[in-house]
């Protein structure tokens, strides 16, 4: 799941591309060829899908905890499961469509409710607010971000130091001088 989360928030078209292509191709659902094909089809929108996809996963993760509902997101065709035995191996499940982002949305639903949506946080850094999968106790999207949020709060309590001893000189200087 971090793989395609961080594509799908990548400001890069080329990362998003990567991500919804992603999908497809690393399951969990294994794809028929012809999905696979129409990846390939010039007039696919992949930062389009890209986009919707992204805004699905942030509505959930915000309404985490809030007893808000949301109609999320849909798909629109037809879609079939057909299973494959592998000798020996047991049973594979293949999807196919004639929709090819209806199976890139199962594939996000599915490898999200596998994953766990509990594991998806919004960076805290007040500038970025950026998607990511929490690993411990992570807080931030990035090493940036995070060296960015605390040199700030280093900046505030070194200036609440400062502003303590001035008021404490102002303090002493008060008491020393002749009344
Ligand atoms: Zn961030």
């Amino acid at each position: 799941m971090r793989d395609i989360v961080t594509g799908l928030t990548s400001s890069k078209p080329a990362e998003n591309r990567a991500a919804v292509r992603g999908l497809l191709t690393a399951g969990p659902l294994f794809c028929s060829d012809p999905l696979m094909r129409l990846l390939n089809d010039p007039s696919f929108e992949y930062e389009l899908v890209s986009a919707e996809l992204l805004q699905f996963l942030r509505t959930t993760v915000r309404l985490q905890g809030t007893g808000i509902s949301s109609d999320g997101i849909g798909t629109y065709r037809h879609l079939t499961f057909s299973t494959h035995a592998v000798p020996k191996k047991g049973v594979v499940i293949f999807v196919d469509g004639r929709d090819v982002r209806d199976v890139i949305v199962l594939q996000l639903v599915l490898l999200v409710q596998s994953a766990g949506i509990e594991n998806l946080k919004f960076c805290q850094a007040p500038e970025c607010q950026r998607l990511f999968v929490k690993t411990y106790r992570r807080k931030f999207c990035s090493k940036l971000c995070q060296k960015r949020v605390n040199e700030r709060e280093q900046r505030a309590k070194a200036r609440t130091l400062k502003a303590r001893k001035a008021r404490s000189r102002a303090r002493q200087r008060r008491k020393l001088a002749p009344s």
